[in-house]
């Protein structure tokens, strides 16, 4: 249920209703708008008197949210959300108006790589640099990482060039390590349901990148952000990045209709990841192109200046001059759409 303040309400009311709602062992999500305060109820599934609340001063009205994620949906707030990547309002936002390009290599491999490679697609117009540092790899006997020593490469990485750095956190334990030094957390396909990783980085508070499990329908990708979310940090992007289908001349399958399927149901920004995807370097531009038309906030792309000598997903990566032809293409048509790279 959202419980709906008049505009004016004041900060007393607004305390009397969450102190109500608390006292029924239920979670109040307060949302300070800048014309009225709307609260989300959330906490345990019994159901609940809303009139209990309607006749509470200060309030307009409550509206029940019928979808089983809550503070996820549209119903529960109608703007878009505008996470912004370093924290603290400035800088590089999602979901607003400018489409925003993270790209980087899947692995972060070593001091050089990482550097060269930030500095290029920071020329050809990313805004924040993608490494992974813990690597989720099907066989124990494959490249895992080089962990923190990554990280650090990744932060000196962001000192030259001013990118934001995203990177995985494969595990609840790892959340405090990752967090000092990426800005943003990715949770990975084969991580979306492990809840416990979710309310760590939901405790964390740092923004999330939350990608769509392999098998998961966009229900469950949505129930995995409300894990995120219903511990308070509400800095999360949903990331479609391919699914498993019977089709085998792609990676996985780009599930095109996730976008607009995820901006109908969801206030959250949406980015594509077309590199896990498609699994081949020669599809990744078009299928950004795609990812744009359909009304994504953003793209995450891998890119490496030796995809040949990759130590991980070297078949998916673009060089540098290839991304920056991807940012031009995908340019003409984020203005397309009145919107801009
Ligand atoms: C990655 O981003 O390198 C990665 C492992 O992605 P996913 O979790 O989507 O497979
Ligand atoms: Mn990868």
């Amino acid at each position: 249920m959202v419980i709906i303040m008049k505009t004016g309400a004041t900060g007393k009311e607004i305390d009397a209703v969450v102190a109500r709602i608390e006292s029924m062992s239920f979670r109040a999500h307060a949302i300070y708008g800048e014309e009225r305060t709307i609260i989300g109820v959330v906490g345990n599934d019994r159901p609940l008197d809303r009139t209990i609340f309607e006749t509470m001063t200060g309030v307009e009205t409550t509206v029940p949210i019928l979808k089983p994620y809550k503070l996820a949906s549209r119903e529960f707030k109608k703007e878009n959300s505008i996470i912004s990547l370093f924290g603290n309002g400035t800088g590089v936002k999602v979901g607003g108006e400018d489409i925003v390009v993270i790209a980087g290599p899947c692995s972060a491999e070593n001091r050089q790589q990482v550097l060269e490679t930030a500095h290029a697609v920071k020329e050809a117009g990313a805004k924040a640099l993608r490494g992974g540092a813990y690597k989720p790899r099907t066989s124990p006997y494959s490249f895992q990482g080089y962990g923190e020593e990554a990280l650090k490469w990744l932060a000196e990485a962001r000192e030259q060039t001013g990118l934001a750095v995203v990177t995985e956190v494969m595990a609840a334990e790892q959340v405090p390590l990752v967090s000092q030094y990426a800005n943003v957390l990715q949770v990975g396909a084969r991580n979306m349901q492990n809840f416990y990783l979710l309310n760590a980085v939901g405790m964390s508070m740092k923004p999330v990148l939350l990608k769509r499990g392999m098998m998961s329908t966009v229900e469950e990708l949505l129930m995995a952000a409300e894990y995120i979310l219903s511990n308070g940090n509400y800095n999360v992007m949903l990331c479609e990045r391919g699914i498993r289908t019977f089709e085998t001349s792609t990676r996985n399958t780009l599930d095109i209709n996730a976008v607009p399927v995820l901006k109908k149901l969801s206030h959250l920004p949406v980015i594509v990841d077309p590199s896990h995807a498609t699994g081949k370097s020669e599809y990744v531009t078009s299928t950004s192109r795609a990812a744009i038309a359909a009304g994504a906030d953003g793209l995450i792309v891998e890119v490496h200046p030796d995809p040949s000598s990759a130590l991980s997903d070297g078949a998916q990566s673009l060089t540098p001059e290839q991304f920056g032809d991807l940012v031009r293409q995908t340019r003409r048509i984020a203005q397309a759409m009145d919107r801009q790279i």
